[in-house]
This record gives structure tokens, C-alpha cells and sequence, in this order.
């Protein structure tokens, strides 16, 4: 089976029949012990104590299993050729360096490239669930974009991944995870890109990400954390915290925490400029109304006009495009270092909105932009691979479901014969 519904995209990587009913149980994850990746640094000096290195070598210790693990990329404890034999058995009795299991690669005639990954973790009833991420390369980045739950708790209403019922909080290492992945399959670690001769951009592909794939990162602010403090070290993925851009739908008394605790940048979807209009879309807006959202947005730790806040703006046919719109926005915009990402709406089958009329876009940025917003229109990428915002997951669980039925009929089939 291939996730291919059009012509344009490269399936280079199919496992999926791992997945399929009949295949018989997974196997539990390698028998209980947990995975190395994702751990911080005290979190992983304490497990290193715990397996008897000296309180005196833990920084030196941690700092090299750091290097590894995230500047190289190793996949065995055996590859970690400055540490001992000893404590490389140690580590391996009850740990694994497990990551998430590509299930599918797809990758867009304009060469975004998403992933189907499969957690490590079971959940309670034995089963591992599914998370997707996409790169989407562009001349002058790389970025890489990460789920922080399965599923959502939210529904808002324009968003299919609010229709999935299941969700879990994704642990450090599965977030974490979903970036060695990539730069697995894209060639990132420093052989693979010693041995390219056309460097990607400032030497890297993976330049910067952002926290807005499936989930609500808020609602996952520990492991978010954990994952983001991995990322920006210096002996880890060392991205800087200010290419690292979490997205959230408005939790607002954890913005002010993600500022000062994780310092990342900050995109807010706000997609309505009243309540009314944004109850509807973002049902959040009904405990966090848009005038608390906007305050906790201008006691933003370390704005600035090159640090500013993005708002997602998502362009819905009749129900927030008019002028008077875009001009409540400019208004609730004031005094806020920000830009504006004016998003076309993606729908997706059985959704109950249109996307705006390209004209309609168009004029509602050049209100934006007359008033000294920057207010680019983002292309949508990755279409031709379900890429696009909102529809992750969607079109592999539609695939399946299809499979399934398609397996069901010809068992049906073969029991009639
Ligand atoms: N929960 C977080 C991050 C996930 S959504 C948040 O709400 O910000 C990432 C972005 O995609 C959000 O701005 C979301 O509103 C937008 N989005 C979701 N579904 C979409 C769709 N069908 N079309 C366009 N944008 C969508």
C-alpha cells in the first residue's frame, strides 16, 4: 500500500504493511526499557549516577552521550566509541536509543516531505500510535514542522485534526525524535553532509522549526520544554530558541511561561477579531477571550520589532474576510510587535468552510499590510502530499481505513467461496 492519491508525489519508502490488520501483534517495545532520547541533562546525569559513574565525571559524561546522540546521530550504544565498554553495557541493559519508525515517507513535487512516524511507546492497551512531521524547504530555510500530542483536545471547528478523537501527550524523546528522523532521511548528520557536494542552506537542512504540527504544544508544556531544551543546546541540535517558533490557539496562562521558560518564539492562531466570530472558530476563545489573549501577547517576554509575535490568520469564505475584519485585526494589533501570516484555508472532505477567494485575500493584506503589518499570504505546500496545515495524519487514516475495508471484502470473499 502507498499513500500516493495523485501523480505528482514519491513514495521512496513504504513499510506500511507493518501496520496492516491480520499482521499479526507488535512487538512490545523492547521489553520495557525506556529510551535514551529525550532525557535533559539532569534527567540523564541522574540516570548516569544511577548507573555508577562518579558524581565527578557526570558533566564530562553528559556532555559526550549529548554529542552522540544529537551531533552525530548515532543509532547503537557501541558507536559511542569515547565511552567505555562498561558503562556502554549498562546503558544498554535498561536503556534503548530508540526513535519513532518511519511507516512513510512522501515527498511533494515541490519537495516538501512528510512523515508518517510510529511512537515507540505503547499506550495503554498495547497500541503505538501515529504522528506525522513535514519539512518544508525554502531558499533561505529548512523548516521542520513537529507534532507535540496525537490528536488534539481543541476542535476548533476549521481544523481536522480537531475531528480525531485520541490524544496523548507526546513524551521529549517522541518529539525530540521526530527531528533526528528527519535529518536522518535527509542527510543531515555531519558525514552524511561531508560527503554532499551541494550544501544545503548555511550548511544545514533543517534550519528551523516550529512547534505547529499536530497538538496543542501548551497543553504539553513539560515534555515541550524538555524536547526544546535538547534542541537549542549547543552540544545537542543546537538550533537557536529564536528559529524555534511555538504555535499555539491561545492557552493563555502558559504564554507568559513559555517565554520566560522556553523562550522560543511565539504564533498565535487567532483566525477572528471578536469573540463571537473566534468562540465559533477556536472554541479556547470561550475561556481565554481575545482581550486577555491580546494582553498576555503584549507582556510577551523580549519583543521587539526583530523579535515579533506571528498570528495565523486562516482566510474562511464569508466568516472572517470582510474589511471590517481586517481592520478589527490592525486595531487589536496595536502597540504588539507583529506579523501577520494570512493562511488559505485548507478544507478537507466533509469540512464546513470555503477558503476565501484569492481577491478577497488579497485585499484583506493590503488593509494589513497599508497599516505596517508585514502580512505575507502563505503558500500552501505540500498539497499534493496532504502536508498542509490541518491535515496531517488525515489522509494516511482515510487510506487506511480504506485498506481495511478493502481486507475486510476479500476476506468476506474468501470465507464465501
Ligand atoms: N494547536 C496549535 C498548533 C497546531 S495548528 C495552534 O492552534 O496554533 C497549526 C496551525 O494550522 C494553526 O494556526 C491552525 O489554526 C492552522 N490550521 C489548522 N487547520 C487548518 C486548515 N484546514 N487550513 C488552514 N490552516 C489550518
Amino acid at each position: 500500500m502507498t499513500l500516493e492519491p495523485t501523480t505528482g508525489p514519491r513514495t521512496i519508502l513504504d513499510i506500511s504493511h507493518r501496520s496492516r490488520p491480520g499482521h499479526g501483534p507488535q512487538p512490545e517495545p523492547d521489553g520495557g526499557r525506556r529510551s535514551l532520547i529525550g532525557l535533559t541533562r539532569p534527567e540523564l546525569a541522574q540516570v548516569l549516577s544511577e548507573l555508577g559513574v562518579p558524581e565527578r565525571q557526570l558533566r564530562m559524561r553528559v556532555g559526550q552521550i549529548f554529542r552522540w546522540l544529537y551531533n552525530r546521530g548515532v543509532t547503537s550504544f557501541e558507536a559511542m566509541t569515547d565511552v567505555s565498554k562498561t558503562l556502554r553495557d549498562l546503558m544498554s541493559e535498561r536503556f534503548t536509543l530508540d526513535r519513532l519508525d518511519i511507516i512513510e515517507e512522501q515527498i511533494s513535487a515541490d519537495g516538501t516531505r512528510k512523515w508518517l512516524l510510529r511512537l515507540p511507546a505503547a499506550g495503554p492497551l498495547g497500541q503505538r500510535h501515529e504522528v506525522e512531521a513535514v519539512y518544508i524547504p525554502e531558499e533561505d530555510r529548512g523548516t521542520l514542522c513537529v507534532s507535540s500530542q496525537v490528536g488534539c483536545t481543541l476542535s476548533c471547528t476549521f481544523c481536522h485534526t480537531g475531528t480525531q478523537t485520541l490524544v496523548r501527550n507526546l513524551t521529549a524523546g517522541e518529539i525530540v525524535g521526530q527531528l533526528l528522523v528527519a535529518r536522518d532521511r535527509l542527510g543531515e548528520w555531519p558525514e552524511q553532509l561531508a560527503a554532499n557536494p551541494t550544501p544545503p542552506v548555511g550548511g544545514r537542512y533543517i534550519t528551523n522549526i516550529v512547534l505547529m504540527g499536530m497538538g496543542e504544544p501548551l497543553y504539553n508544556f513539560d515534555n515541550v520544554k524538555a524536547a526544546m531544551e535538547i534542541v537549542s543546546d549547543n552540544e545537542g541540535l543546537s538550533l537557536s530558541r529564536r528559529r524555534i517558533t511555538l504555535s499555539t490557539a491561545g492557552v493563555v496562562p502558559m504564554i507568559a511561561r513559555a517565554g520566560e521558560e522556553i523562550g522560543v518564539m511565539l504564533a498565535i492562531s487567532l483566525h477572528g477579531t471578536t469573540d463571537e466570530i473566534r468562540n465559533k472558530l477556536v472554541p479556547l476563545n470561550k475561556k481565554y477571550p481575545i482581550a486577555e489573549l491580546m494582553d498576555a501577547c503584549r507582556n510577551y517576554p523580549g519583543l521587539s520589532n526583530a523579535r515579533r509575535i506571528t498570528f495565523e490568520y486562516v482566510m474562511l469564505k464569508g466568516i472572517n474576510d470582510s474589511d471590517a475584519d481586517a481592520k478589527r485585526l490592525v486595531k487589536l494589533l496595536e502597540g504588539i510587535p507583529a506579523k501577520i501570516n494570512l493562511i488559505p484555508f485548507n478544507p478537507w472532505p466533509g469540512s464546513p468552510y470555503e477558503c476565501s477567494d484569492w481577491e478577497r485575500i488579497e485585499t484583506f493584506a493590503e488593509i494589513v499590510n497599508r497599516a505596517g503589518y508585514a502580512s505575507p499570504i502563505r503558500t500552501p505546500r505540500g498539497r499534493d502530499i496532504m502536508a498542509a496545515c490541518g491535515q496531517l495524519k488525515s489522509a494516511s487514516e482515510r487510506l487506511r481505513a480504506k485498506t481495511r475495508k478493502a481486507l475486510d471484502n476479500q476476506a468476506a470473499e474468501a470465507a464465501a467461496s
